[in-house]
C-alpha cells in the first residue's frame, strides 16, 4: 500500500522518521503511555488468560518431560536463568563514559530448551494447546489424564491426521517444526530467503517440510496461509494475529517474578525494572510486555528494539499506520544480520493492543549488535546470535534520553541507582559452532575497528 503522503512529509511532520530512513540508531520515547490499570484494558486478554495457559503448560509438562528429555530437571516447564551482567555493563559503562546505576542482567532465553530462543515460549504453547483441543474433542486424552500418555506410537499416529504450517524467518518454524514433528503431526515450514542453512536442515532432519521462497518473509507467510487454508486439517500458525502464541509468550513474566525474587530483586516505584526485547513482527516481545505489565504494573518499563534496517513496530507505531506501513514504504530496505528481527511489516494486533503499554521503540545497527556479541561473549562467555544483542543497547537509550521520559515518569537519579535493567536474550543456544565463530569473529573485527 503507497503512503498518503511523501516520505518527505512524514519526516516533517514526524522529524524522527528522518532519523529511521538515514538509518541512524534512533529512540523513541512513547507519550501515549498511560498507566497500566487502564491501558491493559486495550489487551483482548485477561489475567485469567495467561493463567490458563499457565496451567496448559504445567498439564503438558509430564509430556515434555518425557518427550525431551533435556528437560526433565526442570520437570518438563520450558524455562530459562536470569544471569547476571556485571562484567558487561562494567565494559560497556566506561565506554560510554558513564557511571553505572541499577544492575545489568540477562533473561537467557537462548538458553531455552527445546529449540533455543524466545520461540520455545509461543511457538511451542500454540502446538500444544492445538494438540490437546484436537486430543480432548477426538477421545484421546480425558480430563484428568496424564499428558505423558501423548508421548507414545497411538498418539502420533493420531495426530498424524492432521498438519501444522507456519511462515517464519527461522526461529519460529524451529520451534513449530520441532514441536509438531514429535508430537506426529505432519509439519511444514515456508521460510523467507534470509533463513539461515542449518535451520532449514535441522528441521528436515525432525522430517518437517521446509518450502523456500526467495522473497521475504511476509510473502512465505502468505503463501503459508493460502495452503492451509485450503487444508481444514491443517492449523496455521499466525505470527501476526494470534492470540495463543502471544500467551504462551505472556507466561514468561510470572516465571520471572519468581527469579528475581530469588535473586533477591525489588521491583516497585522505588525499584524499576527496565525490560528490553528484541522486536520481530511483534508477538513475542508483545506478549512478554503484556505478561510483564499484568505482574509488575508500572512499575516495569519495557522497551521493544529493532535493526535499524527493520524498525517495522516502531514506524507503525509512531505513525499510527501500524500493520498498513512497511518499512520499504519509506525506503528502508529491510537487509539485516539480525534474521529473527528483519521483519518489514509489523503485527497490527500487537502495535494496536499495547500502544498505551510500550515505554518506548529504539533501533539498533548490524555494527553495534555484532560488537556487543563480541563483548557478550568475552566478557560473560555467553553466545548469543546477532538478533538476541539488540536489547544490550537499551539501557543507554534510557540513561541518556533527553525527551523528558524519565522527569515525567518520575525517575530519578535515585530509583534509577536501584533500578534492574533487563536484557531479553532471545536466541543463540542452537547456532552451529562454525556459524557462532563466524558471528564471533565479525564481532571482534567490528570492536577492533576493521
Ligand atoms: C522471533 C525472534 C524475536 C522477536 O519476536 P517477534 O515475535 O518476531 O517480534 C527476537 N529475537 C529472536 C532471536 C527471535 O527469533
Amino acid at each position: 500500500m503507497p503512503l498518503e503522503q511523501s516520505v518527505n512529509a512524514w519526516c516533517q511532520s514526524h522529524p524522527l522518521i528522518a532519523e529511521l530512513v538515514a538509518l541512524r540508531p534512533t529512540c523513541w520515547f512513547n507519550p501515549a503511555l498511560a498507566p497500566s490499570a487502564e491501558a491493559l484494558g486495550d489487551v483482548a486478554l485477561t489475567a485469567a488468560d495467561i493463567r490458563e495457559a499457565s496451567a496448559r503448560l504445567e498439564r503438558f509438562a509430564p509430556y515434555i518431560a518425557s518427550a525431551f528429555p533435556e528437560t526433565v530437571p526442570s520437570a518438563g516447564i520450558i524455562e530459562s536463568p536470569v544471569l547476571p551482567l556485571r562484567a558487561l555493563q562494567a565494559v560497556l559503562c566506561a565506554e560510554q563514559h558513564l557511571a553505572p546505576a541499577g544492575e545489568l542482567w540477562l533473561k537467557a532465553d537462548n538458553l531455552l530448551p527445546i529449540s533455543g530462543s524466545i520461540k520455545a515460549r509461543g511457538g511451542i504453547y500454540e502446538v500444544l494447546k492445538h494438540a490437546e483441543d484436537l486430543a480432548l474433542a477426538g477421545g484421546l486424552l480425558r480430563p484428568g489424564d496424564s499428558y505423558a500418555t501423548l508421548d507414545s506410537d497411538e498418539a502420533r499416529a493420531f495426530f498424524g491426521q492432521y498438519s501444522v504450517a507456519v511462515g517464519s524467518t527461522g526461529n519460529l518454524g524451529l520451534s513449530i517444526g520441532i514441536i509438531s514433528a514429535r508430537l506426529g503431526f505432519k509439519a511444514t515450514v515456508h521460510m523467507s530467503a534470509d533463513a539461515r542453512q542449518w535451520k532449514k536442515d535441522r528441521l528436515r532432519a525432525c522430517g518437517v517440510e521446509v518450502r523456500e521462497y526467495s522473497a521475504d518473509y511476509s510473502v512465505a507467510v502468505e503463501q503459508g496461509r493460502q495452503e492451509a487454508e485450503a487444508d481444514p486439517r491443517c492449523h496455521f500458525v499466525d505470527d501476526e494475529n494470534s492470540l495463543n502464541l502471544f500467551l504462551g509468550y505472556a507466561v514468561a513474566a510470572e516465571r520471572l517474578q519468581r527469579q528475581l525474587a530469588e535473586q533477591g530483586i525489588q521491583v516497585d516505584a522505588e525499584h524499576p525494572l527496565f525490560v528490553y526485547l528484541p522486536c520481530g513482527v511483534g508477538g513475542g516481545p508483545g506478549g512478554v510486555a503484556f505478561g510483564l505489565k499484568h505482574i509488575f504494573g508500572d512499575a516495569v518499563h519495557c522497551l521493544f528494539a529493532e535493526p535499524s534496517h527493520s524498525p517495522c513496530m516502531f514506524l507503525g507505531v509512531y505513525t499510527g499506520l501500524h500493520d498498513s506501513v512497511s518499512v520499504y514504504d519509506f525506503g528502508i530496505d529491510n537487509q539485516t544480520a539480525a534474521d529473527g528481527l528483519a521483519v518489514g511489516r509489523p503485527s497490527g494486533f500487537v502495535g494496536r493492543s499495547l500502544q498505551r503499554l510500550i515505554d518506548g521503540y529504539y533501533t539498533v545497527s548490524d555494527d553495534t549488535l555484532y560488537r556487543q556479541l563480541a563483548q557478550m561473549h568475552a566478557c560473560e562467555g555467553i553466545e548469543l546470535e546477532p538478533s538476541a544483542l539488540a536489547g544490550v543497547s537499551g539501557m543507554f537509550s534510557v540513561m541518556q534520553e533527553q525527551q523528558g521520559y524519565r522527569q515525567r515518569l518520575g525517575l530519578s537519579d535515585e530509583r534509577m541507582a536501584r533500578a534492574t535493567h533487563l536484557v531479553w536474550g532471545t536466541g543463540g543456544s542452537m547456532v552451529p559452532r562454525d556459524e557462532m565463530d563466524r558471528y564471533l569473529a565479525k564481532g571482534r573485527a567490528v570492536l577492533a575497528g576493521r
